[in-house]
């Protein structure tokens, strides 16, 4: 059985994440999405909340399990006997920070191997701040998201207005 983590903010899930969520599920016999929990990153969404709505936009796949790690991804990856990092790659900046961590993971753990999976075009520019600061200025993200995620963005932002 092919264990794969999928780690990220997820602050908050966007249409990418799910696409890179979906593909991996296909390829590996059970997906762990990691949400970092991490409070330096200073996320709009609290980790529960990110944790909820992961879990709700990801119930209809089968073979995918939301969970959580603090510290380094290494240390999870080999206590929980996890086979394969993935991770969504958009463009050449994403390229080049993923390769210095690759190559750290693997000198910190010999036997983990970190697998990229190309991005969909539709959502090669999309990132979740990108997505937070559109909406900040009044912008439709309909399209970059999920409904419930929208929603929940709705819910924050007249919390914090
Ligand atoms: P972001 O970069 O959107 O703030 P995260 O830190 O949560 O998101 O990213 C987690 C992983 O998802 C990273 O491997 C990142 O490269 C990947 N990712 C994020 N958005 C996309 C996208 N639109 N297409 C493919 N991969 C993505």
């Amino acid at each position: 059985m092919t264990v794969a983590v999928y780690p990220g903010s997820f602050d908050p899930v966007t249409n990418g994440h799910l696409d890179i969520i979906e593909r991996s599920a296909k390829l590996f016999d059970k997906v762990i999405v990691g949400v970092l929990n991490n409070s330096s990153k200073n996320p709009i969404f609290s980790f529960d909340e990110r944790v909820e709505m992961l879990t709700e936009v990801t119930a209809h796949i089968g073979n995918v399990e939301i969970s959580s790690f603090e510290g380094l991804l290494v240390d999870y990856v080999e206590s929980n006997n996890i086979d394969v990092i993935v991770k969504g790659l958009r463009a050449i900046s994403d390229f080049e920070i993923e390769f210095q961590m690759a190559l750290m993971n693997r000198k910190l753990s010999s036997e983990v191997e970190t697998m990229f999976l190309m991005t969909s075009q539709e959502y090669s520019y999309l990132s979740s701040s990108l997505v937070k600061e559109v909406f900040r200025h009044g912008g439709e993200i309909c399209e970059f998201v999920p409904n419930l995620v929208l929603n929940r963005m709705k819910e924050k932002y007249m919390e914090v207005l």
